[in-house]
């Protein structure tokens, strides 16, 4: 007889069928949900794509969930091994009866916490997998692709999320940011496949010295004229709007000298800019997607 015994405790799924899971990696730790008949052995992390199996990354209040639940399976499991060891001992012994007791009854083991709401939904449509993420991510966790759809499926959540918002205002300035943040994510997992120096992605144009110095790439190369200037105003309006309160400053000038006039006044941000600035930047990841393997 072996020494060990095994329960298999199934994670509840929430409503619509997906588990949650959390990110282990350092600087991640992120949370995300997989519907579950989707799953294959491995997963990937959508933010920062580490591999794990699927056995993996469960969240504190499901092991604490599967601790109770296999403690009490263990339980009934032991009542009902000593019941059948005294019946067999006790058997044919003319002094001793051995009477079981009744037969243990399995408490009904119920998770204490629900799966948290996550805002969007994506399914991949090279492996299929549905999976639920907190805004941006990096690639999708079933088959790790990391080419324009995964900058599609972002685009199309900031779309969503600008139609949404009651406040504008406030939604352009997120808006403008992850954009920013998908171009960042995009390229740093572009850029582990080029190299092992860190980029600064939230600059474009230090995002495009650093493919031309790594992977001899201009990803701006064909970007011209007011689709270049849009996506230079979204990474500069998003600088202002977080480190000047949105006011157009120097150093804003000085990286857009087209606007030099509007030193001092606020910043104005326009669905039609942000528009342009992400049709130029499918085509500039596009340009990285074309000239830097994916991994075999
Ligand atoms: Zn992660
Ligand atoms: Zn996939």
């Amino acid at each position: 007889m072996s020494r060990y015994k095994t329960f298999t405790i199934a994670i509840p799924t929430d409503a619509d069928g997906f588990v949650g899971r959390a990110c282990d990696a350092p600087g991640c730790k992120q949370y995300f949900k997989i519907y579950v008949p989707d799953h294959g052995d491995y997963l990937h992390c959508p933010y920062c794509g580490v591999r794990f199996s699927r056995n993996s990354l469960f969240t504190s209040p499901q092991l604490k969930y599967a601790k109770e639940a296999a403690i009490e399976e263990a339980r009934v499991y032991a009542i009902n091994e000593f019941q059948k060891m005294f019946k067999n001992a006790f058997r044919g012994s003319k002094n001793i009866t051995y009477k079981p007791g009744r037969q243990p009854t399995k408490r009904a083991v119920r998770p204490d916490y629900v799966e948290r709401e996550v805002d969007t939904e994506f399914h991949c449509a090279e492996c299929s997998i549905r999976f639920q993420v907190y805004g941006i991510f990096g690639f999708c966790p079933g088959c790790s692709c990391e080419n324009l759809q995964v900058y599609d499926a972002n685009w199309a959540n900031i779309k969503r999320k600008l139609d949404t918002e009651p406040d504008k205002n406030r939604q352009r300035r997120h808006a403008y940011g992850d954009l920013v943040s998908t171009f960042e994510v995009f390229c740093n997992r572009k850029a582990t496949r080029v190299s092992s120096e860190k980029g600064n992605f939230q600059v474009l144009f230090d995002a495009r010295k650093y493919f031309k110095d790594h992977a001899g790439v201009d990803m701006l190369a064909s970007v011209t004229g007011n689709n270049l200037l849009a996506l230079r105003r979204v990474f500069q309006k998003r600088h202002v709007c977080i480190h000047a309160g949105g006011e157009i400053t120097d150093r804003y000038i000085k990286m857009i000298p087209e606007d030099a006039k509007l030193l001092g006044t606020k910043v104005v941000l326009t669905v039609e800019e942000l528009e342009t600035a992400a049709t130029a930047m499918r085509i500039a990841l596009g340009v990285l997607v074309k000239s830097i393997e994916q991994p075999g």
